[in-house]
């Protein structure tokens, strides 16, 4: 007996699955071979199935005769074209011996085939429900009795697997057995069976057959009875449901998709991320909702395992609606997990978390006392437009308030903290998107104005500022007026934002050394003299760093006597080829660089040690003076560091003589007035040099408590040539005479001159016409 002819018999009996009747004229060879009814009904339901089946092919063996003797024959049922065909191969037997039917097609071996037969045989046995469907699950082509008996349905109703199922099964089938059969071929699992009698709940194993194309051509379902629904049954179920409750009142948010992102399966807090229903989220994609800088091409891109193969989080941000939601997303690929089948997306919201984060960061940007973005943010912004539009112009305006530290002295630290927070409302006021104003530091502001190359623009943009700056400030009942310098690059091909105010804060240098209170352009001649001064700054460090530290000594004579009395002390540095380097731009380079204390104090030892070295040289000068610049004085330590220098050297302070510039006393820096008192009460003396070079004004003889005046060597040069000159140098002599000052000509290089200051009672001069600046050693041997 054959697994067909028992399952038909039982498809007669009742009304259950049949054989189509028109396959009758194909099994003629059958009938010959005496197959017996059982077995022939069986072909007919095979040569059914193989009519509307492209690539059908099916060997069965069944009970015949060959050669007039009784045995096994193996028959084969395949679609051809227009219908289907049977072929009788022959006896099994003769055919495992190679003689008889032909070899059996695709190496499958007779014992094979017998193998078959008894599995088969099996299934028509087994009390289990097994049942055949064409493709994933159509038309059903074979049952077993079992079945049969159960689902009271006909081969013609051409009835569907879904069409067995209750209505939670339809859609289980749907979700999750067809993408695990199309996927894996297999499917195993709880469904529900709607029979003649009601439900039935069956566990199932439902295996894909494909075809050599491998498409599935059929499924197989074995089902078994259990006891309960497939959502509550038993200890396993049990454990789901717990599961199930737990993920659906869980606040993390997980869902199942494909990796194109399609979700299959969403937790309910997912649900309220997304917006969606547990009725529409179905093939809805998680990855449209991905913001799209974050968003990948699959999900498998978000896969992130470490070493160990634990999912390692994933930072994405979720647009949903207006608002955007950051999430921390675990992802693994469940694709090969029968059960999940799909991409399974963990995820907590972050949001909270992230725009804490931010806010903090922002505070990191802010200037707390203004409110302005502060210099990290400004870098940030000029490197942002750099980068965007590397080829647009730049604008940038750096603001300085002048003399704000007096202020600060005069009204107090808060009512200059008071002036900074109403100078940046101002200017914020006034400056438009795309431009932004941040404060730089302390006093400074900067605007930055993206696109900005029109030079003649950001110059009038920079009075503007100047002009809503200088406005008075109400500070408590006072009124505070300070003035701003601001330095103006228009920048184009730059590419660092540190060199944007790099060079925008040499046109502010420029600005406030002619006087501040007002604004300079960064030119290509301020960057010459820029890319100058960073060449004497590198001869500076390496003098500093190798004893290259040198002064040589001017003389500085009695015009009564002609004696030399004193000499002035002046810094010399070499270059590597032993020329000698601009004393004027190495200072300056000093000033800017900050390496000017340095320098000063080098000068300062080496004439201590000088002095004291000429101490016992008959002839040597007595006395030397120092020209002490503006950063210098300004520093609290220099007094101190001056007495330092002269005890260690041993020198008496009344030899050393310190020269100042006036603009130190017009910056009227807080420190000055100080350091002059403290200098004066240690002995040394401490003079005015360059007097009548600048805005010099005889009143800062009378303000300062000042022991000598120098006269510059511009007026000196004008002495017999031009009345106002001789005129100014005679009206100096005077009043210096009158406040007890000592009087020094410099630059002395005629006879004349010399007469002319003898004569308006100059005390002391120097000058080529007595001796050029020279090495120590000259002063004594000449
Ligand atoms: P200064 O203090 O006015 O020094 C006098 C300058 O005039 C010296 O220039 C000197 O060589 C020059 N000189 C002297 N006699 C004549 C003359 O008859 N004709 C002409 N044409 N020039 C004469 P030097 O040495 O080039 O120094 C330039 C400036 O650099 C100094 O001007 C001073 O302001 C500054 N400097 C030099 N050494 C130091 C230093 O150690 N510390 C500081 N802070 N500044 C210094
Ligand atoms: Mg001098």
């Amino acid at each position: 007996m054959t697994s067909w002819s028992r399952r038909l018999e039982a498809a007669d009996r009742k009304p259950g699955l049949a054989s189509r009747p028109a396959a009758r004229d194909l099994l003629a060879d059958a009938t010959d071979a005496g197959v017996g009814e059982d077995a022939m009904a069986g072909l007919r339901a095979l040569v059914a199935v193989a009519r509307d089946r492209e690539g059908f092919r099916q060997r069965v063996v069944v009970r015949g005769t060959h050669e007039g003797e009784p045995g096994d024959l193996t028959f084969e049922v395949a679609h051809v074209d227009g219908g289907a065909a049977v072929r009788n191969l022959g006896p099994l037997r003769s055919a495992a011996t190679g003689g008889g039917a032909e070899p059996p097609a695709d190496g499958e071996e007779d014992d094979g085939g017998h193998i078959v037969q008894i599995l088969t045989d099996t299934l028509v046995e087994t009390p289990d429900l097994v049942a055949v469907f064409s493709s994933v699950g159509h038309e059903a082509m074979w049952a077993n009795d079992a079945f049969a008996t159960v689902i009271p349905v006909r081969a013609e109703d051409k009835v569907w697997l879904v069409e067995l199922l209750d209505e939670w099964s339809k859609g289980h089938y749907e979700v999750k057995v067809l993408p695990a059969l199309v996927k894996y071929g297999r499917w195993r699992g709880r469904l529900t069976l709607m029979t003649g009698e009601g439900e039935r709940h069956v566990s199932v194993v439902i295996v894909a057959h494909r075809d050599k194309r491998g498409e599935i051509e059929a499924v197989s379902m074995v089902a078994r009875d259990t006891v309960d629904a497939p959502a509550d049954d038993g200890a396993e179920d049990l454990e789901k449901a717990r599961f199930a409750a737990l993920v659906e009142s869980a606040s993390e948010l997980i869902a199942v998709a494909s990796p194109e992102g399609a979700i299959t399966w969403a937790s309910p807090a997912a649900l309220r991320l997304m917006g969606r229903t547990e009725d529409d989220v179905e093939g809805f994609n998680a990855l449209d909702l991905v913001h799209p800088d974050d968003r990948p091409e699959s999900l498998l891109d978000l896969v992130r395992p470490d070493d160990q193969g634990v999912g390692v989080p994933v930072d994405v941000r979720l647009q949903v609606g207006d608002t955007t939601r950051h999430l921390e997303v675990i992802v693994t690929d469940l694709t090969e997990n029968p059960v999940i089948g799909g991409i399974v997306l963990n995820a907590r919201d972050i949001t909270e978390r992230v725009l804490s984060t931010q806010a903090l960061a922002e505070r990191a940007y802010t200037d707390a006392l203004t409110g302005l973005p502060n210099r990290m943010r400004l870098l940030d912004r000029a490197a942002k437009a750099l980068q965007d539009a590397p080829e647009a112009p730049l604008g940038v305006l750096i603001l300085d308030l002048d003399r704000f530290e007096s202020a600060n002295e005069l009204h107090g630290q808060e009512a200059g903290d008071e002036v900074l927070r109403q100078v940046a409302d101002r200017l914020a006021a006034e400056v438009r998107e795309p431009a932004v104003v941040a404060r730089h530091s302390g006093d400074q502001f900067v605007v930055l104005v993206p696109g900005q190359g029109d030079r003649a623009e950001l110059l009038r943009l920079a009075n503007r500022l100047r002009t809503v700056v200088a406005l008075p400030v109400a500070v408590g009942d006072a009124s505070v007026e300070v003035t701003t310098s601001v330095g103006v690059l228009v920048g184009a091909g730059v590419d660092e934002p540190e060199q944007l105010l790099r060079d925008a804060t040499r046109a502010l240098a420029h600005a406030k050394d002619e006087g501040g209170d007002r604004v300079e352009v960064f030119t290509d001649e301020l960057a010459a003299v820029a890319s100058r001064r960073q060449t004497m700054e590198q001869h500076l460090r390496q003098a500093l760093d190798n004893d290259g530290i040198d002064a040589h000594y001017q003389p500085i004579v009695d015009l009564a006597s002609g004696d030399v009395v004193a000499a002035e002390a002046l810094l010399r540095v070499h270059d590597s080829g032993g020329q000698l380097l601009n004393p004027a731009e190495l200072i300056e380079a000093a000033e800017s660089s900050g390496l000017m204390t340095r320098v000063g104090l080098s000068v300062l030892q080496a004439t201590a040690e000088q002095l004291a070295a000429w101490s016992d040289v008959e002839g040597a000068p007595g006395e030397v003076s120092v020209n002490i610049s503006p950063k210098q004085l300004a520093d609290p330590d220099l007094p101190s560091r001056v007495g330092e220098v002269l005890r260690s050297a041993g020198v008496p302070p009344e030899k050393l003589l310190l020269e100042i510039t006036e603009s130190i006393l017009i910056s009227q820096h807080p420190t000055v007035d100080a350091a002059i008192s403290y200098l004066r009460a240690l002995g040394v003396r401490i003079g005015l040099d360059d007097f009548g070079a600048g805005k010099s004004s005889l009143g800062y003889l009378k303000r300062f408590p000042l022991d000598f005046v120098k006269i510059d060597r511009s007026l000196v040069a004008g002495l017999g040539v031009d009345e106002q000159d001789t005129a100014i140098v005679r009206a100096t002599i005077e009043l210096a005479q009158n406040l007890g000052l000592e009087v020094v000509a410099v630059g002395v290089e005629t006879e004349e001159q010399r007469e002319i200051l003898e004569l308006l009672g100059c005390q002391r001069a120097q000058g080529y016409l007595f001796a050029p600046p020279a090495p120590a050693g000259d002063l004594t041997t000449g």
